[in-house]
């Protein structure tokens, strides 16, 4: 049984997430993993741009800017900042697409 670092409550093992605060119990290894997560996809949705999948580079762009928010509730940190600015900036690249079509 481990312990969260932030409210001391009891975390049950390979829980991502106290129960009771919601404060992350491997925050660097997530926020490290979300943050690929969101590059790629960031990558994904330039790639995009010139292939022409607006809706897949749209879902990719709406599904990392809700990764990012949820990681900037959990814990504000400046990885959760990167996250949510690579997360908007993926949906302001699908938007300045849509216009485009
Ligand atoms: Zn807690």
């Amino acid at each position: 049984m481990k312990y969260c670092a932030k409210c001391g409550n009891e975390i049950e093992d390979g829980s991502l997430f106290c129960t009771n605060c919601g404060h992350s119990t491997n925050s660097s290894c997530l926020k490290t993993v979300l943050l690929v997560v969101t590059a790629i996809s960031t990558l994904l949705n330039v790639i995009m741009f010139h292939i022409s999948l607006a809706i897949i580079q749209t879902i990719f762009a709406i599904a990392s800017t809700i990764i990012s928010v949820l990681v900037l509730r959990k814990d504000k940190r400046t990885l959760s900042y990167i996250c949510f600015f690579l997360g908007i900036a993926n949906l302001l690249c699908s938007i300045l697409w849509i216009t485009y079509i």
